[in-house]
């Protein structure tokens, strides 16, 4: 027999009644799916309380998700063409309500395809594609606790390329995950 407790959202704070032998867990309101490294039923009650998962998947842009200390925001992809290069563009926001310093990194975003190949972002430093308004993230800001940071972060494709995952990596030891499922 499974037992339930009732957990919120850690996206859009709905309350959701989970099986407490679960590692998964799916949010009927807003969509999103969530992955732990441990058995709900063997988490502290403290850590129940805010639930912070090991992994979030979701197919929306223009949605605050919270991973490990990072608030993230994709606002909006772009895809470009410019001198026979195709530019995936990806528009992110970071915010920073925790209580220590984070790095925010465009090495952080990986995109996938079907395949499994990984790309890697863009080197360039300054920003290469004038269709784009405002600036690129930078490779290394430093967020202070209540501070925010918006940028673009590229991928050069080759021709032909189909993408089906944008990976947000925290970084830490014990790194959490966003997965942005495009398709
Ligand atoms: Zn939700």
């Amino acid at each position: 027999m499974f037992n339930f407790i009732h957990l919120n959202c850690p996206t859009c704070g709905a309350q959701l009644r989970v099986s407490e032998d679960s590692q998964r867990f799916d949010c009927e309101h807003c969509g999103n799916n969530y992955l732990l490294s441990q058995k709900i039923s063997e988490l502290e009650p403290a850590e129940r309380e805010n639930i912070l998962a090991d992994s979030t998947y979701t197919h929306k842009l223009k949605q605050w998700l919270k991973v490990g200390d990072y608030e993230i925001c994709l606002h909006e992809i772009q895809t470009v063409q410019q001198d026979g290069l195709n530019i995936f563009a990806i528009s992110v926001e970071y915010r920073n309500n925790s209580k220590e310093t984070l790095s925010c990194r465009r090495n952080q975003w990986t995109l996938f395809d079907p395949e499994g190949y990984a790309y890697d972002n863009d080197e360039n430093d300054s920003k290469p594609y004038e269709c784009l308004p405002g600036q690129m993230l930078g490779n290394h800001r430093i967020l202070t606790p209540g501070s925010k940071v918006r940028g673009w972060v590229t991928f050069k494709l080759p021709t032909g390329t189909t993408v089906e995952r944008l990976q947000f990596l925290t970084g830490n030891f014990s790194a959490k995950t966003a997965e942005y499922l495009l398709k």
